[in-house]
């Protein structure tokens, strides 16, 4: 994913950008992109410097945490970038994250800044639909197509006092 900034006539500037899920250039583990990447960005400039930020979304396909069968999801990551020009300095933004040198044409690339900023805004545990059953610790089955009766015969021992109590 880039935006070319020399080719943007005024700023401040609001630009949103789509881009194909096989265009992608990077994966993610358990995660499959459905709809792409959609970018939208705020973009500030000074004479040494490019202030960019904004917010990455997607539809994604992750996985089923209770029942392991796919689970759709949209994410959203922020982004917050600083381009230096080849007229500036890094220097002094040396405690700033994402801090991106620029060469003389000026062609931002920060699909790396799109794919951590992801990383960190994924859901810990997705769920294929809110009530999933998930599995069954009996026999395995898939709980929400295949319901069995295992699981409720089974109780676990360690509850039965809490149980006498609640009676
Ligand atoms: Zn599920
Ligand atoms: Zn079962």
């Amino acid at each position: 994913m880039k935006v070319e900034l020399k080719e943007i006539g005024e700023f401040p500037v609001e630009v949103s950008i789509f881009e194909e899920e096989k265009e992608i250039g990077f994966d993610i583990e358990g995660v499959k992109f459905v709809e792409g990447i959609n970018v939208h960005l705020s973009i500030q400039q000074t004479d040494t410097e490019y202030y960019l930020n904004g917010v990455c979304t997607a539809n994604v396909e992750l996985v089923c945490a209770r029942c392991l069968e796919p689970a759709n999801e949209k994410i959203a990551g922020e982004l917050e970038m600083i381009a230096i020009r080849e007229t500036g300095s890094a220097e002094r933004f040396k405690d700033v994250e994402d801090v991106i040198p620029l060469d003389d044409k000026e062609i931002l690339e920060f699909s790396e800044q799109i794919r951590q900023s992801f990383i960190g805004s994924m859901p810990l545990k997705p769920l294929c639909q809110p009530d999933c059953l998930g599995l069954c610790a009996t026999c395995g089955k898939n709980r929400n197509t295949n319901p069995c009766n295992c699981s409720e015969e089974k109780t676990d021992s360690r509850w039965d006092s809490l149980k006498d109590l609640a009676d």
